[in-house]
């Protein structure tokens, strides 16, 4: 990864000008997993790893786009668009361009340079990332502001219409609107969000990457909308009001959960109960109360892996390995499951513990060693102001 102003300095050797600098944060959802799509709640902060646009305006309509990380430059005509899904990075590009002129805003072409120190693929959302970054990049050297929430949604929009990922708002969200020390506690629903301020001075949130991904994860994922959705039918005829998970309290649907055949029901068990462990969790973060913060994170976990089945053996042994570690106050997979990466919350004076634990435990019983990222939440989508050459 170039420091930024190498990837000022990298877009004038190739493109000859001089370019204006955006950049847009990975993430980590610290509580809150799969309740996006089912209009609930989400506790993610963004974390200090980033993507990186050196971009300029041109006076056609082409956007090219090099990728320093793969080494490969694309591009498109605005004008003439590709066919999506077609399985190229370049459709976060595009498909965020055409996301933002559907909404009104209107593009010129550009030239883009993107580095990027978010791993794809480790549950971190290196595709929002890219997304919010390159999106900010092209408003703006196209003289055009775009709100952070616009922003998120060209993002999604990206996703389901190119990329074919019917993803939730939260990772675009967090992209564009994360603020420094706090994590955001976003209501997927009405899409206003609370940042909740992090006391880190204790105990830090850790990431534990698996470097596993499973085929398993997109078709899953489908699978699981679809199941919430059918939960949605059923319970309708005891609770007509519903319209998604996110309207059903822990209480009615202990009354009601009865309609549900197997496994419905157990999928709509951790929706509902995990948007009442997010709502607590964010209430136990601002009451400084660590311990009750870290046995949620246990909870979610168990009810992921059980309930919702979208964990995996290596995401497990993380989190068992993390439990048997003094200090260690809470740890559950974050991000779609199937592989991917935990998140622990961990006693500063334990971390060192911690990672020897975890790359020894790891590595005993997979093989894999893990990679461990330890990180302060960091802050949304912006322009880096430059000082001059
Ligand atoms: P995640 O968002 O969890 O990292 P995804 O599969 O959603 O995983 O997104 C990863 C994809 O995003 C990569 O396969 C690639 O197509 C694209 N991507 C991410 N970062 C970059 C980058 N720096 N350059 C080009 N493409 C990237
Ligand atoms: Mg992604």
């Amino acid at each position: 990864m170039m420091e930024r102003e190498a990837v000022g300095r990298a877009f004038r050797e190739r493109y000859g000008r001089a370019a204006r600098i955006f950049r847009a944060p990975g993430r980590v959802n610290l509580i809150g997993e799969h309740t996006d799509y089912n209009g609930g709640f989400v506790l993610p902060m963004a974390i200090e790893r980033e993507t990186v646009v050196a971009a300029a305006p041109r006076a056609d309509r082409t956007v090219r786009a090099y990728s320093a990380g793969l080494n490969e430059e694309l591009s498109f005509d605005l004008d003439h668009p590709n066919p999506p899904r077609r399985g190229v990075w370049l459709e976060y590009v595009e498909g965020v361009a055409r996301a933002l002129e559907s909404r009104g805003l209107k593009l010129s072409g550009a030239d883009l340079l993107i580095d990027s120190d978010v791993p794809a693929g480790a549950g971190l959302s290196s595709s929002a990332a890219l997304e919010i970054s390159v999106g900010l990049a092209l408003a703006r050297v196209n003289g055009q502001e775009v709100d952070g929430v616009t922003l998120a949604l060209a993002g999604q929009q990206a996703e389901h219409t190119y990329v074919g990922t019917l993803c939730g708002i939260m990772d675009q969200f967090v992209a564009a609107l994360a603020k420094e020390r706090h994590a955001l506690l976003i209501d997927c629903r009405s899409l206003e969000a609370e940042p909740v301020p992090l006391d880190t001075t204790s105990a830090a949130f850790v990431v534990s990457d698996t470097r596993v991904k499973h085929e398993l994860s997109s078709s899953e994922y489908n699978v699981r909308r679809a199941e919430c959705a059918r939960g949605v039918e059923l319970l309708r005829e005891r609770l007509p009001g519903i319209t998604q998970l996110r309207d059903v309290s822990v209480a009615d649907f202990q009354k009601h959960s009865g309609v549900l055949p197997d496994p419905i029901l157990r999928r709509c068990r951790h929706i509902v109960t995990e948007n009442e462990r997010t709502l607590g969790a964010a209430r136990a973060l601002r009451a400084g109360d660590l311990a009750e913060m870290g046995r949620l994170m246990y909870e979610s976990h168990y009810s992921l892996r059980d309930d919702y089945e979208v964990s995996s053996p290596e995401l497990d042994v993380l989190v068992e390995i993390a439990r048997g570690v003094p200090g260690v106050l809470g740890a559950r997979m974050t991000g779609g499951g199937f592989g991917g990466s935990t998140v622990s919350l961990v006693r500063r004076e334990a971390l060192a513990d911690f990672e020897r634990a975890l790359s020894e435990g790891y590595e005993r019983e997979t093989g894999r060693r893990p990679a461990i990222l330890v990180s302060e939440a960091g802050a949304g989508a912006a322009e880096v102001m430059m000082s001059d050459e």
